[in-house]
């Protein structure tokens, strides 16, 4: 077999959505598995469309999540350029050719003779096909006036890799614009050729595609083009399941969630979840097992939904394997500004204490601020603690006070620690519920922190001890 070649073919439109950046990983996997290659191929002939630093941002989401491309605006693989808009004398010269076989014809209609046809097969309930308003005899073409592909309408069968048989009408091919009246090509036109020319396999892209396929396999044939093997994706849809995922539904761009602490590896393996599994129970993978397992007959035909929570379990566990060197490195623009005094060794025990807890690498500014920083003390924490809120305030003093005692004659290591911890339960008769809660708010004034001996340990005597001392002071 030939060399197998996929593609991602963004249009610099600003902003990279998860279903995006999973049809660029889905077809990138397909290239790896056969030992391919990966194209990137920008498509900006949509002018009022393209939103400046999109090339930068979409080049940086791949790079950032490992998705390498082994062509592409900076690459050339001898089949570039891979902008489209440096491609325009490419299409000129086969919509010249189309013109030449009467395959294509000027369009001599202003928008508003187009839209009284509409209104005409409006008008007669028919659904409105331009080759039903061809015009008799065509002027010669120029730039200034669109170009249209003359159809040969008939029905299709074709398969999907995907979605399997698919079939539409004849009413599904018509005559549409492939050249602008401005001398760009359409999307319509302009990917065919170049999936032409850079030798591509597979075509892998999204549902909104496949309504336009007919139209795509006349013009195949016209060309005399072979088609490539079409493969769409399912819809990604929002956590009810009932519409397709939006920015409304909270999904942010691709780099927003590497920006927020969530690693690479999560974000892959929730993209690849999204409409695939290799059909066992396994839901996390690495690369290399993804390229082995990823397989375009085995993604899912229904819609496949995004849930936040999941990303958030998945970043948990790729979290936790990390070695705190690693994490230190991934998460080290996270912590509050009080940490720039402290030193990495003392950061990376601190980042220990949370690394069984973070979801994503932000958390962390607020959650370690008490490590860095002697918080105000929060009455509230008490008021509001089921238990606590029933004692006294000499009660709690006393438990203060006797904890004070304790740990002031502990070796402050882990174990030591740990052990005086239950020997303050045993002595005071208390559950720890209550005792470790109270020693707890003293050392952080929050309201949920790691275990109780971490924090002591990493604090240190001296810090800890003056901590459970300013709040005995504040009850008194
Ligand atoms: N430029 C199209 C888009 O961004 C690409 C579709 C395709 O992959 O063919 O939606």
């Amino acid at each position: 077999m030939s060399e197998i070649r996929t593609r991602f073919a963004p249009s610099p439109t600003g902003f990279m959505h998860l279903g995006s950046v999973r049809t660029a990983l889905f077809a990138w996997l397909v290239a790896k598995k056969y030992n391919g290659k990966f194209i990137l191929r920008i498509e900006d002939t949509d002018r009022n469309r393209l939103v400046e630093g999109s090339v930068e941002h979409i080049i940086k989401t791949l790079r950032a999540l490992g998705i390498y491309y082994d062509e592409g605006p900076d690459k050339d693989g001898g089949y570039g350029p891979y902008f489209q808009s440096q491609r325009l004398d490419i299409y000129h010269q086969f919509a010249k050719q189309l013109i030449k076989i009467k395959r294509a014809y000027a369009d001599p209609y202003s928008s508003d003779e187009v839209d009284k046809f509409r209104q005409d097969a409006k008008l007669n309930k028919k659904p409105f096909l331009f080759r039903n308003y061809r015009p008799d005899s065509s002027a010669e073409w120029h730039i200034g006036m669109p170009l249209r592909f003359l159809s040969d309408p008939k029905p299709y069968t074709w398969e999907d890799e995907v979605m399997g048989k698919l079939s539409a009408g004849e009413e599904a091919v018509d005559d549409y614009v492939i050249i602008k009246s401005d001398g760009y090509p359409t999307y319509n036109f302009a990917h065919i050729i170049d999936d032409y020319l850079m030798k591509i396999t597979h075509v892998i892209r999204s549902q909104e595609f496949i309504a336009s396929t007919p139209k795509f396999l006349n013009l195949y044939e016209a060309l005399n083009f072979t088609k490539p093997i079409l493969a769409t994706l399912p819809p990604v849809l929002s956590s009810d399941g009932k519409k397709k995922l939006s920015k409304r539904d909270g999904a942010k761009d691709i780099l927003e969630y590497l920006d927020e602490g969530f690693l690479p590896e999560s974000i892959i393996n929730l993209l690849a979840s999204l409409g695939f599994n290799d059909g066992s129970t396994q839901e996390l993978f690495s690369i290399p097992e993804l390229i082995e397992k990823f397989d375009l007959k085995r993604v899912q035909k229904s819609g496949a939904i995004f849930d936040e929570k999941r990303l958030q379990w998945m970043n948990s566990h790729y979290i936790r394997q990390l070695s705190i060197d690693d994490l230190f490195v991934q998460f080290n623009n996270f912590w509050p500004p009080e940490a720039k005094n402290f030193d990495d060794q003392y950061k990376k025990k601190v980042l220990k204490t949370f690394q069984d807890r973070l979801k994503f690498g932000q958390e962390l500014t607020d959650l370690s601020l008490f490590f860095f920083k002697e918080l105000p003390v929060n009455s509230n924490l008490i008021k509001d603690h089921k238990q606590l809120s029933k004692l006294t305030n000499d009660e709690l003093k006393s438990l203060l006070k006797i904890s004070i005692d304790e740990l002031t004659k502990t070796n402050f290591n882990l174990l030591d620690i740990q052990s005086c911890l239950n020997s303050l339960l045993l002595k005071t008769s208390q559950k720890p519920v209550v005792l470790f809660s109270l020693i707890r708010i003293a050392l952080t004034e929050t309201s949920s922190s790691p275990g109780l001996a971490e924090t002591i340990e990493v604090l240190g005597k001296e810090e800890s001890l003056k901590r459970i001392n300013t709040l005995l002071e504040t009850l008194a």
